[in-house]
């Protein structure tokens, strides 16, 4: 099976393209579901605080054989930690809890706008990368106008914004700001959170054409766009198919189909400007 391609963020730090998810992973099944994600060959786990599961992520890190340098890890700093110093101690918080010594990716979970600080939220994180506790910096959930507001007032610009994104809500704008600043692209809940998605004839027939699977088909669509893209399983012949997306090409009609589904963009989760909690 081949690899997974790294993708060079902003600071010169690589990433896998494809990495694994675990929100909604209980505490005790985190530890078997990274273990068996980072034996099929993932090397990019996706937490946070706000997942109750840091934990598990970090032991099964440090108990998986391979080498702490070869694994990416990226925690988030939750909404009711934000402020200056309210999210340096969160970050000491998640950093203790796995375990791991520098955390390679601290993201700023939601900009949830109607607190007002996202700004002082983002100057901890530029304080922890300055003083080298985080390897890279980034955000989650930032539209447009939160990114400009940021890029304007701040120093550091984030490596990633990680973002709702498949078929359905493609995103086209939103990367194409992130294209202009150097900002790399991340899909959560890439393969519409399994659901409905899945389902549609057109991702049947890509799939059909490739013999593959309807995840596979949509997966493949994220890697050929640039965007890391990072789906969840707990299921071991899903984490294990989930990442076997490297030997089939999609062809640029093919590419179109899938990106017609989201014609009427359509969200799965939580609308960054209305979700304040
Ligand atoms: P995904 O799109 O990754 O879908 C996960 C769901 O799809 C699970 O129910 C899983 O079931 C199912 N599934 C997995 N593989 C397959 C397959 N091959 N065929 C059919 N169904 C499948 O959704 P998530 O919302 O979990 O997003 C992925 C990750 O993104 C999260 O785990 C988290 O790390 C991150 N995220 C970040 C957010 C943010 O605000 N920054 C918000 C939401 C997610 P099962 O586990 O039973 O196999």
């Amino acid at each position: 099976m081949p690899g997974v391609p790294n993708v060079v963020l902003n600071n010169g730090v690589e990433v896998p393209q494809l990495g694994f998810g675990v929100f909604l992973v209980p505490p005790e099944q985190v530890v078997e579901a990274v273990r068996t994600a980072i034996g099929a060959g993932y090397r990019l786990i996706d937490t946070a605080a706000a997942y109750g599961n840091e934990e598990g992520v970090g032991q099964a890190v440090r108990q998986s054989g391979v080498p702490r340098d070869d694994v990416f890890v990226t925690t988030k700093v939750w909404n009711d930690d934000h402020g200056y110093d309210k999210t340096l101690k969160a970050f000491d918080r998640s950093r203790a809890r796995l375990g791991l010594g520098v955390v390679d990716m601290y993201l700023i979970h939601w900009p949830t706008p109607a607190r007002g600080d996202y700004l002082q939220t983002w100057q901890a994180l530029e304080r922890i990368y300055q003083d080298g506790d985080a390897r890279v910096i980034g955000v989650c959930n930032f539209t447009g106008r939160h990114l400009e507001e940021l890029l304007a007032a701040t120093s550091v610009v984030p490596a990633v914004n990680q973002v709702e994104l498949h078929p359905y809500l493609p995103q086209d704008d939103l990367r194409e700001v992130h294209d202009r600043h150097g900002i790399v692209t991340e899909a959560w809940s890439p393969i519409g959170r399994g659901k409905s998605l899945l389902d549609e004839p057109v991702v049947a027939k890509v799939a059909a054409a490739h013999r593959v699977s309807p995840a596979q088909a949509v997966l493949r669509w994220h890697i050929q766009l640039g965007n890391l893209a990072i789906p969840k399983s707990v299921t071991p012949e899903r984490i294990r198919a989930n990442i076997d997306v490297f030997g089939f090409q999609l062809t640029p009609g093919e590419m179109a189909s899938l990106a017609g589904l989201g014609t009427q963009p359509r969200r799965l989760g939580p609308d960054p400007d209305r979700f304040n909690g």
